[in-house]
């Protein structure tokens, strides 16, 4: 059933990620643009779940095929889930990381040892051809750190501590986060439900 992948984002890395972890599936995988497919999209769900359905149908109306979208995020317990979907929108769009990192920081400067728990979420919606939707989330758990630390990654990576490594997600290699990531998780997640429908 379908004999092609697309996967709704722009975001390069994210496109070399997924061909990656979805590589022996066996099906060729499109980013939208690759596949012609580029509608707009209003992200107006009030979950990951709901954003990353909401990419995947808009695509999935107009290509048809097996079509994947993710949603992600950073939730920081102290603060009510916050800034949660809104991670990328936090204090506006073009806002340096910096600046919503020490911004975060400040805004945890009373929170002592567990309160300062913090995750990445990542949510996965993938369509099937024949309108069924299937569903994936994993989280990469840690703590908001005293300090921002690390020039890996991207994002919040430099604000969330991971004890397992006492390390910042931006201070472990780009290995060490895949196999233990949000995204990873729930990509290799996806892929298993994939390999079950599939069949
Ligand atoms: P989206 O899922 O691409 O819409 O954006 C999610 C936003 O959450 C990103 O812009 C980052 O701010 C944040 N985020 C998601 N995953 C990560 C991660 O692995 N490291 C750092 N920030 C992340």
């Amino acid at each position: 059933m379908g004999h092609r992948i697309i996967f709704a984002t722009g975001n390069e890395g994210k496109m070399r990620e997924i061909r990656l972890i979805l590589a022996d599936l066996g099906l060729p995988i499109l980013s939208m643009k690759e596949a012609g497919a580029e509608p707009e999209i209003v992200e107006d769900g009030t979950t990951f779940g709901e954003n990353a359905e909401i990419k995947a149908r808009a695509v999935w109306n107009l290509t048809g095929d097996i079509v994947l979208a993710d949603d992600s995020g950073l939730e920081v317990d102290y603060i009510g889930g916050e800034p949660g979907i809104y991670s990328a929108r936090y204090l506006g769009e073009d806002t340096p990381y910096e600046v919503k990192n020490r911004s975060i920081i400040e805004r945890l400067k009373e929170a002592r040892g567990q309160e300062r728990g913090a995750r990445f979420v990542c949510s996965i919606a993938a369509m099937l051809p024949d309108g069924r939707v299937l569903h994936t989330e994993a989280v990469m758990e840690g703590l908001i750190a005293v300090e921002p630390a690390g020039n890996g990654g991207f994002g919040y990576d430099p604000i969330l501590y991971l004890p397992q490594f006492g390390k910042t997600s931006a201070e472990i290699t780009m290995e060490q986060k895949n196999e233990i990531s949000h995204r990873g998780k729930a990509l290799r997640a996806m892929k298993e439900a994939l390999e079950g429908v599939l069949k």
